[in-house]
């Protein structure tokens, strides 16, 4: 297991992987929980791994971000929504099957506690590299505030992890839930008043979506250089 003060990437290499669970979070999402072949993964929270795959005789790979905290290395715990060959193939790997994947990529990271409240703000499996910062920001005991704005354009009443968010902001006196199900995230966002040009703001979604995102919250206050957004999009 990572010790949490010593947060490092390892260099980038080859594993393979065991499917250790497969949930359904949502009619589209699904958790994928798997155990590398060995103990040398290294990656900083907001990090993806490309599983391999193999069609036709031909060996292709997709990026997957990886949605738990470095601590529970070797394993690591994938949320993927169902949308096309890839995501279909990872979502229905049997328990104990192998799936051979390369990490850690990515740069929408965190290496130390930040000094900023921060705004996280997910449509659909956009939540995983999130949650994977929000995690580990928990296991840390940070004290500064952590909001987080969830929806899914998927299913609009079913969000991924939601009881989890829910449980957490019992538990966690910095942590700050609102799941956008009545109304768009755009919506929450200025109900919620929240002073941004103080925040650290984190966004990812699916293509368009986080640039339109991206522009709500700086029109609501948001500095860009204390933005950082992903966009899940099929390479
Ligand atoms: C940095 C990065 C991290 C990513 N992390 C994740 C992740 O953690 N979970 C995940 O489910 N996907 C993630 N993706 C998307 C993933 O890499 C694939 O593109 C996706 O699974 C579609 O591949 P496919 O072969 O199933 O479908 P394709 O036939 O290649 O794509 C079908 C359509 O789905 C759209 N699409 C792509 N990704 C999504 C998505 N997540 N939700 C809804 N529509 C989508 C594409 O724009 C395309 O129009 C990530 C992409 C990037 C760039």
């Amino acid at each position: 297991m990572q010790s949490l003060d010593v947060l490092r990437r390892s260099p980038t290499a080859d594993y393979v992987a065991t499917v250790l669970s497969s949930v359904a979070l949502t009619p589209t999402i699904k958790a994928i929980r798997l155990r590398l072949d060995r103990d040398e993964l290294r990656f900083l929270p907001g990090q993806s791994v490309w599983p391999k795959f193999e069609r036709d005789g031909r060996k292709f790979s997709k990026i997957y971000s990886i949605a738990s905290s470095p601590s529970a290395c070797p394993d690591i715990e994938l949320c993927v929504s169902r949308v096309g060959w890839s995501s279909a193939v990872v979502q229905d790997l049997a328990i104990g099957q192998s799936l051979p994947l390369r990490g850690p990529y990515g740069l929408m990271t965190l290496s130390e506690l930040p000094q900023r409240p921060r705004l996280y703000i997910a449509e659909g499996s956009g939540i995983a590299p999130l949650k994977s910062q929000i995690d580990w920001l928990r296991e840390c005991g940070y004290k500064l505030p952590v909001w987080l704005v969830q929806a899914n354009p998927e299913t609009p009443d079913q969000l991924p992890y939601q009881p989890y968010w829910q449980q957490l902001q019992q538990t966690w006196p910095a942590f700050h839930y609102r799941d956008a199900i009545a109304q768009c995230p755009e919506s929450v966002l200025v109900n919620l008043r929240l002073k941004l040009a103080a925040f650290d703001v984190v966004i990812c979604a699916v293509g368009d979506r986080s640039d339109q995102l991206q522009e709500t919250a700086l029109a609501l206050g948001a500095k860009p250089d204390q933005l950082r957004s992903e966009k899940f999009i099929a390479f």
